[in-house]
């Protein structure tokens, strides 16, 4: 068992709280990672205030990380201790019918599945003064060390910089799949992009690198256009400055809407509007916000009747165990740029200003 620090919820709502956590060793099937970065992504801020579906308190957030193979359970051959590796927020096994797909990212062995906050032998690694902590998505990141199955593990480069790649186990990785794996954006098209947040800058950085011609970035925060530019977008619109809806003005702008929309906020507003923002023939709009755990949006259908695709995705479409080391490999061969989506770096203790820094919008 190893004593270390821990960020834990211990109810929605609540900051999160350093604690010195035990962590058992892992079993056979599992791996022991010591963890040495991670980045903080709406979806945990989503969890602690309680919007995640089947949350389960006391619990350790954090899907976005990157560290060392401490230890291995019983069986393991894919990892080794010492090597460098990305905890994966949704699993590969490789043997369930998707994994066998060519089409499919989901996994049936992931954790939405089984219940997410346990893992699958249904028991906890984590426990804290006397009680037991549940997981986060298998992958708790926000730890000093963490217990994940091996097949929600991938090994990468040796040469990664952990602080910098932790970012592509979710936020980048799920923007930039987003627009080359799920709307497969063609060169020369058009694309909206709702919610400048880590995901939807990452959404235009797939969209470049896709060969987009012309790439309008959406948000009411309009700090983040400089930011949006630099990574790649063409023009840069908030809705508030509108009189008209955004959807309007977009297809005005683009003649009949553009060729693929994207809404990387969650909000049921917004995702009507991307939809709506896309062609009504051949547009394709991606959902990659998360909605709160419960809401329902409701369209008109005849957006979809006159041939439109509304499509969603996790963690950008991509089979993430053998998609994330090889994004990692184009990082470390200057492909893309996501260092440019760090905006601050903080020690541990500081996890709860990183918090407000994402709701503060910086
Ligand atoms: P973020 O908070 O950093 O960014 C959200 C952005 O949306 C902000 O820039 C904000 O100003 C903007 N925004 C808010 N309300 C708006 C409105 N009404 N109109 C226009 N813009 C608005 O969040 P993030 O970490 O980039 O995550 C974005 C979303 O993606 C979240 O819902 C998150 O849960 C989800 N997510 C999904 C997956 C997946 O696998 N599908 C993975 C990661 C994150
Ligand atoms: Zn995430
Ligand atoms: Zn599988």
């Amino acid at each position: 068992v190893i004593r270390c620090r821990a960020a834990v919820a211990w109810a929605a709502g609540k900051p999160l709280s350093i604690e010195e956590v035990e962590v058992a060793p892992p079993k056979a099937g599992e791996v022991r990672i010591k963890l040495l970065a991670t980045g903080i992504c709406r979806t945990d801020e989503h969890l602690l205030q309680g919007c995640f579906p089947n949350a389960i308190f006391p619990v350790i957030p954090g899907h976005e990380g990157a560290g060392i193979v401490e230890s291995i359970g019983e069986g393991v051959t894919s990892v080794k201790p010492g090597d460098k590796v990305i905890p994966l927020c949704l699993p590969q096994c490789g043997e369930c019918s998707f994994c066998m797909n060519p089409e499919s990212n989901y996994c049936l062995k992931c954790h939405m599945s089984e219940p997410q906050n346990l893992l699958p032998d249904k028991t906890t690694r984590f426990s804290c003064k006397g009680k037991q902590i549940h997981h986060f998505l298998w992958v708790s990141t926000f730890a000093e060390y963490t217990v994940i199955p091996e097949y929600a593990v991938a090994k990468i480069d040796a040469a990664a910089p952990l602080d910098k790649v932790c970012l592509l186990g979710c936020g980048f990785s799920t923007g930039y799949g987003a627009a080359i794996n799920t709307a497969k954006v063609k060169p020369g098209s058009t694309c909206a992009v709702f919610g400048l947040g880590g995901v939807g800058l990452s959404v235009v950085m797939g969209c470049k690198a896709a060969g987009a011609s012309r790439i309008i970035a959406v948000d009411i925060n309009k700090d983040k256009f400089a930011k949006a530019k630099e990574l790649g977008a063409t023009d840069c619109i908030s809705p508030r400055d509108c009189k008209k809806p955004i959807q309007e003005v977009l297809t005005e702008m683009t003649g009949h809407g553009v060729d693929y929309s994207f809404e990387a906020i969650g909000r049921a507003d917004t995702m009507i509007a991307a939809l709506a923002s896309c062609n009504m023939s051949t547009g394709i709009c991606v959902m990659v916000g998360e909605l709160d755990s419960g809401s329902e949006i409701s369209i008109d259908p005849l957006l979809l009747l006159t041939g439109r695709t509304w499509k969603g995705a996790l963690v950008g479409g991509c089979k993430t165990r053998e998609y994330i080391p090889k994004l990692v490999s184009n990082y470390l061969e200057k492909k893309f740029n996501s260092d440019l989506l760090i905006t601050h770096t903080l020690p541990f203790a500081q996890v709860n200003k990183g918090f407000e820094l994402l709701r503060a919008g910086k």
